[in-house]
């Protein structure tokens, strides 16, 4: 394999958009909830086959941290001492030995641009400086993913652990299927492109990082092996930071990406559902924890979106097709002139912007769809992120008071069909 080509590409999607990033938060107290999920055995070893039989090994992952171009800085540090890296005719100079791949084994960890990784370090060489790549024990990665993709401070014990048999099925699934189409050398993205990874979580001295990191040891500990299993093989199990009520189907969000398709038609998500209900209730969104968004376009805004979205000029119409849990899917969208064209609504998320539009769950639009916009166009919706698959926010409430969910009643919510093994 030449490990310049391209990375292959997985569902074209960001798993995640980390609940870190979202808005702080402040626990609701909302009654109710679901019945329990449907059963999730534990079920023994039972290998991770694909359909192409390409031979797996559960246990060990590999994660393209980035590139280097030649001039820039990088600093590794592997056995206690920091490397000499220069680009070189026929490769790449590492301490003085000129060679187009370096594997850089460091038992105590080695550190990358100040990050610390457990794990081998692999340089290979490229046309302008040099891939990076690590080898590491798959527990190990799904401890760095945890870290990066929650806020840990504030996390319940059955959250970290939904997440980590969410994030370590992701890897097993995605790795699997990339495998069994370039070999062992295939790697998972440490960005959102697949799910964010950036080392080894590292606590400051301080009482309340030390407990953080024994619970995320601890959940990671207790989901040792476990993944989410559907149609005889692990399931690429997505997330998102909230789903604003009601989760979607992955096949109807992003066309094309049917594999690990649980849960069709979404659920719902009690957790949202109760602090929609409870924003709907007072007149407007929580002041510290939103889940309802509005963005409202300016004429200019709507030029710079029809523009995007490939139109003749300013958005003068769309009309959504949304699913079942009224989350829009694709929507015919008009310009000036001409008849419209379908986009699916993540690509007019793209086109307004994701930080301005956070989802695709939208409740009202102003003037209403079907009607010509002149002056602006007002969207007020619920959640931020693709919502297929795990809710991180619901997730949180449910491993909370007064639900006090487990991870097993969590997971089976989000992903109704699958079932837990342990690889
Ligand atoms: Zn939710």
């Amino acid at each position: 394999m030449d490990p310049q080509a391209p990375e292959p590409q997985g569902p074209a999607i960001p798993n995640s958009l980390s609940r870190r990033a979202a808005l702080g938060r402040t626990l609701l107290a909302a009654a109710g909830g679901l019945a329990a999920c449907g059963s999730l055995p534990r079920q023994g070893r039972t290998g991770t086959g694909t359909r192409s039989d390409t031979p797996l090994d559960p246990g060990t992952v590999r994660v393209r941290l980035g590139r280097w171009e030649a001039g820039r800085p990088l600093e590794v540090v592997a056995n206690g001492r920091p490397l000499e890296i220069t680009r070189a005719a026929g490769g790449l100079r590492v301490d003085g030995r000129t060679a187009t791949e370096h594997t850089i084994p460091s038992p105590a960890g080695v550190r990358v641009n100040g990050r610390l990784h457990r794990g081998v370090l692999h340089l290979t060489a490229s046309p302008v400086g040099a891939s990076i790549h690590l080898e590491l024990d798959l527990e190990d990665y799904v401890e760095g993913v945890v870290a990066a993709e929650l806020s840990l401070w504030s996390a319940e014990p059955a959250e970290l652990e939904a997440q980590a048999i969410a994030a370590r099925s992701y890897a097993t699934a995605i790795l699997a299927r990339r495998r069994a189409a370039r070999g062992a050398r295939a790697s998972l993205e440490s960005g959102t492109q697949d799910q964010v990874y950036r080392g080894t979580f590292e606590p400051g001295a301080s009482a309340g990082e030390q407990l953080a990191a024994a619970r995320l040891r601890a959940a990671v500990r207790a989901t040792r092996g476990r993944v989410l299993w559907q149609q005889d093989r692990p399931l690429a199990a997505l997330f998102s930071a909230s789903c604003g009520g009601h989760t979607s189907d992955l096949s109807a969000v992003f066309s094309g990406a049917a594999d690990g398709a649980a849960g069709r038609g979404g659920a719902v998500c009690p957790a949202c559902a109760a602090r929609a209900a409870r924003e709907e209730a007072q007149g407007a969104p929580d002041t510290e924890r939103p889940l309802g968004w509005k963005v409202t376009l300016s004429p200019a805004d709507l030029r710079a979106t029809g523009l995007a979205l490939g139109l003749d000029g300013p958005l003068r119409r769309l009309v959504p097709d949304a699913d079942a849990g009224g989350r829009w899917i694709t929507v015919a969208v008009e310009g000036e002139a001409g008849g419209p064209r379908r986009v699916t609504a993540d690509e007019l998320r793209a086109a307004v912007g994701r930080s301005r539009m956070k989802s695709a769950r939208v409740l009202q639009a102003w003037p209403h769809a079907g009607e010509r916009i002149t002056g602006g166009l007002l969207l007020r919706g619920l959640g931020h992120g693709h919502g297929v698959g795990l809710c991180q926010e619901g997730a949180h409430d449910l491993a909370g008071a007064p639900w006090g969910w487990t991870s097993e009643r969590i997971l089976g919510t989000y992903f109704p069909g699958a079932g837990l093994r342990r690889i």
